[in-house]
């Protein structure tokens, strides 16, 4: 087995760098992968740069600014700003992100968290009725008080004053073009106008996206001239447009229409934070992955430490025991994640602790193979570290799960950037600000509705995230490549099995990346995508798993492989992504020093 998976990795790298594309597997059963659309140029190659995103006018774009000389950072600006445009309900100026970027030159990795936070005059309580139960999540993600203060535009703005060399107004313009003259809508935004119009035609949105009352459809064109006029004041002004302008007030009195509390302050107040990665292992390689606030980076580790006492490889891709085993983990992982984690600027987090080899073993010993633990609690991580414990209250299991979007980028000079970015649910609250034409998040029902844990509400605090955006290095501290992907609490689950198809697996990229994922949290539950094969269902029902109904798409995961002379980079079928190398910069100089400002 071992050798078959062996020779088809190699055929189908050498596919890949012949340029040949391969099927997409991830077609289900509502028939979401689209017949029409399908994933041309998923792969590619590049010797230059490389950009893979969610969206094609978006990788367009950023491909554009490497081309001319960008970095990757500057190329990952014009790329939110493109999907904001192409992408409007996965993430934007409404939202937040963590942008992780590798800087070559200092072989330094570095976050940008422009994560949103809970604004003056939020309570603890606010998500309860006054019986004191948690109110919905359906109705929760409607709530002005689910608007967390933004912070994408202010960490863009961030990360330009901190490695930016283009003009930022060639950053934003052709964002602002796209808005104005129109974009396609594509299934996945018609699939998301069609499942949230409710939402939608609450506010301003309506007339953007229920366009005389219907739907847009795939293939209608999507103008946006009120978003337009926003990017053409973000490209005069930048991040004061939204934060010290008259945006600040259209933003804070929609909220307030909508019963939230967030005021001008809130908006003038917010700032991001510059953060250093959590650092982890797996069979010696290095990972660089997302700290609390995001649960993203402990979780991820956890399951791969987890996995680590076992040789994955010995069991086939799509074996019993491979689900078995990534189950088992994810079930172990994801009871601390519930109990521990929160923002770190409120709480103590046992993050050493959660990651400490001996209590990883001792973890390690509620996994057996062949079997189905079914009464996996939270540890005590904080008997392997100092601090204080927070607690956790149990919460109510109602939580959907979020859709944003995941890009990445690398650059002439070897920069990269891994970028997860989000307004929570798909359109967020459904509320867009009228004149302005962006929508705003929900992001503050990642907070515990039911308050007491280490994720309870809080004036100024940040609510937990899933959000795993990840650069992996080798073992002599190479970059190897980046991954993350969209998709609430499933995230975490997506960019492990990613990894472990790269690393366990020798997977090439994009079969790493289409090769079907499981997403289990707790037992017995299993989502699966299709492809699982029914008679290894079927032996992992004896053991009391559940498997869910019908197949499911989980998450979109962009990645790029970086070889000592190329990149290769690879979207995911279960959105219109797109893969594009460069290998041409014009007016390239000679030198292979990053043109980074160093400030
Ligand atoms: N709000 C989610 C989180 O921060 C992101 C939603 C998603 O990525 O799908 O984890």
């Amino acid at each position: 087995m071992r050798n078959v998976v062996k020779v088809v990795s190699v055929l189908l790298t050498l596919c890949l760098l012949l340029g040949i594309n391969l099927p997409a597997v991830h077609a289900d059963e509502h028939g979401k992968t689209p017949k029409g659309d399908l994933p041309k140029y998923q792969v590619d190659v590049g010797t230059k740069g490389m950009v893979a995103t969610a969206h094609p006018e978006a990788t367009k774009i950023g491909a554009d600014v490497l081309r001319h000389g960008g970095n990757a950072v500057d190329a990952a600006i014009a790329i939110q700003f493109a999907l904001n445009v192409s992408e409007p309900m996965m993430s934007g100026i409404g939202g937040g992100g963590f942008m992780m970027v590798y800087d070559a030159k200092k072989d330094k990795t570095t976050i940008i968290d422009s994560r949103e936070k809970a604004s003056a005059g939020s309570k603890p309580d606010m998500f309860l009725d006054k019986d004191g139960k948690p109110i919905p999540f359906d109705e929760r993600v409607m709530m002005g008080d689910a608007v967390g203060v933004p912070g994408t535009l202010k960490g863009l703005e961030t990360a330009y004053d901190k490695w930016g060399t283009v003009d930022w107004k060639k950053l934003v313009t052709p964002a602002e073009k796209l808005a104005k003259h129109g974009v396609k809508v594509n299934w996945v935004l018609a699939d998301a106008v069609k499942d949230n119009q409710e939402k939608l035609s609450r506010s301003a949105a309506k007339n953007i996206f229920l366009p005389n009352g219907e739907p847009l459809q795939k293939g209608d064109k999507l103008v946006q001239k009120d978003l337009a006029k926003t990017l053409n004041m973000i490209e005069k002004r930048g991040s004061a447009a939204l934060y010290h302008g008259p945006i600040t007030k259209a933003l804070a009195s929609t909220v307030q229409k909508f019963g939230g509390t967030m005021t001008e302050k809130d908006l003038s107040n917010y700032d991001v934070t510059v953060d250093k990665p959590l650092m982890g292992t797996y069979r010696g390689y290095k990972l660089a992955t997302m700290p609390p606030p995001s649960s993203g980076g402990l979780t991820v580790l956890q399951i791969l430490k987890l996995l680590e006492g076992y040789d994955m490889k010995q069991y086939g891709p799509r074996s019993p025991e491979k689900y078995n085993l990534l189950a088992e983990a994810m079930h172990v992982a994801y009871a601390d994640r519930g109990a521990y984690i929160g923002d770190p600027k409120f709480v103590d987090v046992p993050m050493k602790g959660m990651l400490d080899d001996d209590y990883i073993a001792k973890r390690r010993q509620l996994i057996e193979l062949g079997k189905a633990n079914k009464s996996i609690k939270p540890g005590d991580p904080w008997a392997y570290q100092d601090g204080e414990n927070h607690g956790y209250v149990e919460q109510p299991n109602d939580k959907k799960t979020g859709e944003t979007t995941h890009f990445t980028v690398a650059d002439q000079w070897g920069n990269l950037v891994s970028y997860t970015t989000t307004i929570e649910q798909e359109f967020g609250t459904g509320i867009m600000v009228p004149g302005y034409g962006f929508m705003l998040n929900n992001e503050m029902t990642d907070f515990d509705a039911v308050p007491g844990g280490a994720n309870q509400v809080k004036a100024g605090k940040r609510p937990m995230s899933s959000m795993s955006p990840t650069i992996v290095f080798d073992k002599d501290g190479n970059p190897f490549m980046t991954v993350g992907s969209p998709g609430g609490k499933t995230i975490i689950t997506s960019v492990a099995q990613t990894i472990i198809n790269v690393i366990d697996y020798g997977m090439a990229p994009k079969q790493a990346i289409e090769e079907q994922r499981i997403y289990s949290p707790d037992y017995p539950d299993i989502r699966w995508e299709q492809g699982v094969p029914e008679n290894v269902r079927g032996q992992l029902e004896q053991l009391g798993y559940k498997f869910d109904k019908v197949p499911r798409d989980i998450g979109n995961v962009q990645m790029i492989r970086i070889y000592p002379n190329f990149y290769l980079g690879a979207a995911d079928s279960t959105r219109q992504g797109r893969a594009q190398g460069i290998d041409h910069v014009k007016g390239a100089r000679h030198d292979h020093h990053n043109r980074h400002n160093d400030k």
